[in-house]
């Protein structure tokens, strides 16, 4: 008897020591996973994703950041339990008004491990860039409150977490240099679903599937209002455990953020999609490449 009772307080100590947000895995080896933490320091002005950015996370090949933005949303707790059967935690870009208005789905996120990042209060049309500047200050600073509030029952004056995304990617040197003035890394993306699109899970999986196997590693951009991603999420995760792939993390914690730089040739993808989606208020004018929707 007594060497059960040890044997029980043995295990509930090895359970206190690691957690329940901890990134390595109860689950078993059938299960995905998540493999690893990456510490996100808000402090060093980073803007990371090579769709919008000439830096990113430095990953492992084979490594994937999982994404999504614009919830809280009716179909986020189809998320959050897809995510929950495989323990592969994830980072939650929220729009204010929506953590605001469903504060609960939001703080399941952070109950489960997951990571709550910032999308603006209103997500608005005519996007941040184009707002006068003071305005999209506001609307930044409102997002992060709300979010907060949602999460943790209250907002201070420096962001909980060092995760912000611009909605659209239409970002503005000022605005940069605001968000990262406010402790927070700015996060593009290296490959995205284009689930603003409307496809089937079935096309939605292939094409994402088509662009990772392509890529090989990234930061991954989902919408978790989306119910086309909410319904292809499980064959995903398990199409990510069949082709090896891992997923990572992002917590808050101190420098220096593992980054990697994109060669001289690098361009963005997003500035021409922003240009003509904004009638010529991009950074660039370029009308050659291949159209792709507007980016939500
Ligand atoms: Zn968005």
């Amino acid at each position: 008897m007594l060497i059960v009772n040890r044997f029980l307080f043995l295990a509930g100590l090895t359970l206190l020591v690691a957690g329940p947000a901890s990134a390595a895995s109860s689950c078993g080896p059938d299960k995905l996973g998540t493999s690893r933490d990456i510490a996100i320091d808000g402090g060093e002005g980073l803007a990371l994703g090579l769709q919008s950015y000439p830096t990113t996370l430095a990953l492992h090949d084979h490594e994937v950041v999982l994404t999504f933005d614009d919830g809280p949303a009716a179909t986020t707790a189809q998320i959050l339990n897809a995510l929950a059967a495989e323990c592969v935690r994830a980072t939650f870009f929220a729009i204010g008004s929506n953590a605001a208005a469903m504060p609960a789905t939001v703080k399941r996120e952070v109950s489960e491990g997951h990571s709550v990042g910032y999308h603006s209060n209103t997500h608005p049309a005519r996007t941040l860039r184009l707002m006068p500047l003071e305005a999209a200050k506001a609307d930044i600073d409102a997002g992060i409150a709300a979010v907060d509030k949602a999460a943790y029952g209250e907002a201070s004056a420096k962001p909980r977490g060092p995760f912000f995304r611009f909605p659209g990617f239409a970002d503005s040197p000022a605005l940069l240099d605001y968000v990262h003035a406010r402790g927070m890394a700015v996060f593009g993306a290296d490959l995205w679903a284009s689930d603003w699109q409307a496809m089937t899970p079935q096309s939605e999986l292939a094409l994402v599937m088509g662009r990772l196997e392509k890529l090989g590693k990234g930061i991954v951009l989902f919408h978790d209002s989306k119910m086309s991603t909410a319904k292809m999420l499980p064959d995903f995760l398990r199409a990510l455990k069949d082709k090896g792939f891992k997923v990572v993390r992002l917590t808050a914690g101190a420098g220096p953020t593992p980054v990697e730089h994109a060669g001289p040739e690098w361009k963005s993808t997003t500035e021409p999609i922003i240009a003509r989606t904004l009638g010529g208020h991009g950074h660039v004018h370029d009308t050659t490449e291949k159209a792709e929707p507007e980016v939500k």
